[in-house]
């Protein structure tokens, strides 16, 4: 029973999977979402599915690979609503399946540049807002694969790793500022991004080497992620937090 009236979020990749979910549970707590995504019509319909729910949303179309976009959603969150308290940087892409000595180098910087250098954008232009706001909350979506690797994945798995060291270092950094930064850890979980990758047998067998036999779904890391964003979680800052199924626990 977690309340977020009166407080903003920005959600990036609000308009499919794992931030559909999150833009639309958060809003049904209470919070104004500015829920973002590459096009404006893909961002809206999320903005739609909330306001239908009684919830309040605005939509903003922004690439989190260019600065520039994420500073104008930063501006526009507070411009519409007049102060951001909490980002969750869950925009990501998956990139293309190869080995390291094989991996298309413009595939490389693609990947870096949305799941990695996105969430320092994300972070670089929210910690000030949030500090005008007088503290505030981001979650960074990471990955099990920022623990772990995974073969023919090793941009996502380097920006993921990457993405858990910026966390812990804005958090050391911005707790005299009362904002909190996690890290979230998703398992293996039943999306668009996963299922345009995996075939069925990859998708069967990854099942298997969850303790749970199964994949996660995306209300399963919107619940971990209203919690992190919220202040039942005031004691938790630069930590990994996982929701996987028990897939890294052998
Ligand atoms: P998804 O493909 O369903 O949704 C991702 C959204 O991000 C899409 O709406 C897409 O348009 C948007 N997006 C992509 N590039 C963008 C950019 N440059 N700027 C703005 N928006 C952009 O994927 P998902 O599975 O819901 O993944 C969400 C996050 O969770 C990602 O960071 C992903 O790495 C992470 N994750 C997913 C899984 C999984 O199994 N699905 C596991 C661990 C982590």
């Amino acid at each position: 029973d977690i309340s977020f009236n009166g407080k903003t979020a920005i959600v990036t990749g609000a308009a499919s999977g794992i931030g559909y979910e999150i833009a639309t549970a958060l809003a049904a707590s209470g919070a104004t979402v500015i829920a973002s995504d590459l096009k404006q019509e893909d961002a809206d319909k999320t903005v739609k599915a909330i306001t239908e729910a009684g919830g309040t949303a605005h939509g903003f179309a922004g690439d989190v690979s260019d600065p520039e976009s994420v500073e104008a959603l930063v501006a526009f969150a507070e411009e519409k609503t007049g102060a951001l308290h909490m980002l969750v940087n869950n925009a990501g892409i998956s990139g293309p399946a190869a080995k390291t000595g094989e991996y298309p180098v413009d595939g490389w910087r693609s990947v870096i540049d949305v799941n990695l250098n996105g969430v320092f954008y994300g972070c670089r232009y929210a910690i000030p807002a949030m500090k005008r706001a007088g503290g505030g909350s981001i979650v960074n979506m990471a990955s099990i694969l920022g623990s772990v690797g995974f073969a023919s994945s090793g941009a996502y798995v380097a920006a993921k790793h990457a993405v858990v060291g910026l966390t812990k270092s804005a958090a050391l950094e911005h707790a005299e500022d009362n904002i909190r930064v996690n890290a979230l850890a998703p398992g293996f979980i039943k999306t668009p991004l996963l299922e345009g990758n995996l075939d069925n047998a990859t998708q069967s067998f990854l099942e298997g080497q969850a303790a749970q036999n199964r994949m996660g779904t995306p209300e399963e890391v919107a619940n971990l992620t209203l919690f992190l964003l919220s202040d039942k979680a005031s004691f938790i800052t630069g930590s990994y937090h996982l929701a996987d199924g028990g897939y890294t626990a052998h």
